[in-house]
């Protein structure tokens, strides 16, 4: 069994795909031909975005996108530790700051609650109301009042609140409705990282369309994904997508060779785009899809629940939650166990069996060395580290067929 079959939908599309491909190889253009304009607005039409930017990787979305907002150190950006390193590393990358927001349990996406104390707690520079990034903010000296000196100090080191990076995480987009409101009061730019959310929706809105710039990949696990790197950015704003245009290809002005800024070689390959051309017609029934193998797995794993026992399973493990007015777009299908032990001991039975099992994250970012400069410690994000012990994610793609399902439902549910 596989965990993503991407051998069925190559089937299906392979002439499409060799169509497109020899079109490129007969064109030449391998930088910037037209299939990358064909692609942006094939998208941007899909999600309900007035601008696409294709790019070279979801990381690199990310890094444009901040680098768009000018980003750099002394800024402090809220994002969610329980997410893929990608998001919270842009962030160091530029020499600013994440400021870590701990997770709804039921959705696995930043607290709006949380991050309103966040951000009051980082304008007060009062990790006691909020765990701030320790190591950044000077502890007051001993016996210091409100001295001059002092405080003049504090605030030259002092982090200033510039923008949140909310995660769509497993396809299920964050709560925009409540950030955006967050973001507008606090006067916050908000970046929706949508790398795994391409093809969902969220209050009669698609993913992609939800915050002031939006940033998604075409890694080949993802919902679209090609086959090798890529990514794209979606916004409405008409000043950005040129700032974005422009970082892009190393900051280029009116010309190849005036550069009004620093840029990256940020580009999306030709290739790439010819190749998500050709799986972009079969998206939207695939979407449709993996709509209903999620809900088979639902079904199945609550089944015969007691009658009028609700929220009890049949099984050991708590299937995802849909909340009302969402969509998933099922970049994985994450369950939560009773307990590490009790995943390990799941994940084995499944092994056995064949049935290839992941853990999307076993490690919160603010636990990760690569942050420890950050000074957070274990504590600080409970219900992050709570589901880093207990989730695992199932085999999930639009080809998994019922019969598959069936078999890991019973080892779910103790029965084989
Ligand atoms: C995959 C992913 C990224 C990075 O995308 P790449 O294309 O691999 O660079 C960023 N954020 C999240 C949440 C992701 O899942």
């Amino acid at each position: 069994m596989n965990f993503i079959d991407l051998a069925a939908q190559q089937l299906r599309i392979k002439d499409i795909i060799d169509k497109n491909i020899a079109k490129v190889l007969r064109n030449g253009q391998y930088i910037m031909g037209p299939e990358i304009r064909e692609l942006e607005e094939k998208l941007a039409a899909y999600v309900g975005v007035k601008h696409a930017v294709g790019c070279a990787s979801g990381t690199d979305a990310l890094l444009m996108a901040l680098m768009a907002y000018g980003v750099g150190p002394g800024d402090a950006i809220f994002t969610t530790p329980f997410t893929f390193v990608a998001t919270a590393e842009v962030i160091s990358l530029l020499g600013a700051t994440p400021v870590f927001v701990d997770i709804n349990p039921v959705t696995f996406n930043i607290d709006p609650v949380n991050l309103e104390q966040a951000i009051l707690a980082l304008q007060m520079q009062d990790p006691s109301c909020h765990p701030l990034p320790g190591a950044i903010i000077p502890a007051a000296p001993e016996g210091a009042g409100i001295a001059v000196a002092s405080s003049s100090n504090s605030e030259s080191c002092a982090l200033r609140p510039k923008g949140i990076i909310a995660v769509d995480l497993f396809g299920l987009p964050a709560d925009y409705d409540v950030i955006n409101a967050i973001a507008r009061k606090h006067d916050l730019f908000v970046i929706e990282d949508a790398a795994q959310s391409f093809g969902a929706e969220y209050q009669g809105r698609k993913a992609c369309s939800l915050a002031d710039i939006a940033c998604t990949s075409f890694f080949p696990a993802k919902p679209l994904g090609g086959y090798g790197d890529g990514g794209m950015l979606f916004t409405d704003d008409d000043k950005l997508v040129n700032v974005l245009r422009s970082i892009r290809v190393h900051g280029q002005g009116s010309d190849k060779y005036e550069n009004v800024r620093i840029g990256i070689n940020g580009r999306l390959d030709t290739l790439q785009a010819a190749i998500l051309l050709a799986k972009f017609t079969i998206f939207p029934e695939e979407v449709k899809m993996r709509q209903a193998v999620a809900e088979r797995y639902k079904a199945m794993l609550t089944a015969d629940a007691p009658a009028g026992c609700t929220g009890s399973s049949a099984s050991a493990v708590i299937p995802p939650t849909v909340p009302y007015g969402y969509k998933s777009v099922w970049a994985q299908y994450s369950i939560l166990a009773k307990d590490e032990r009790g995943r390990a001991r799941l994940q084995e039975g499944l092994n056995s069996s064949g049935i290839p099992t992941a853990i999307y994250y076993p490690r919160p970012l603010h636990l990760q060395g690569a942050f420890a400069v950050l000074g957070y410690k274990q504590g600080d994000f409970p219900v992050s580290e709570e589901m880093a012990g207990r989730i695992f994610s199932l085999p999930m793609h639009p080809y998994l067929i019922a019969d598959d399902q069936e078999l890991i439902c019973r080892h779910l549910k103790g029965e084989v």
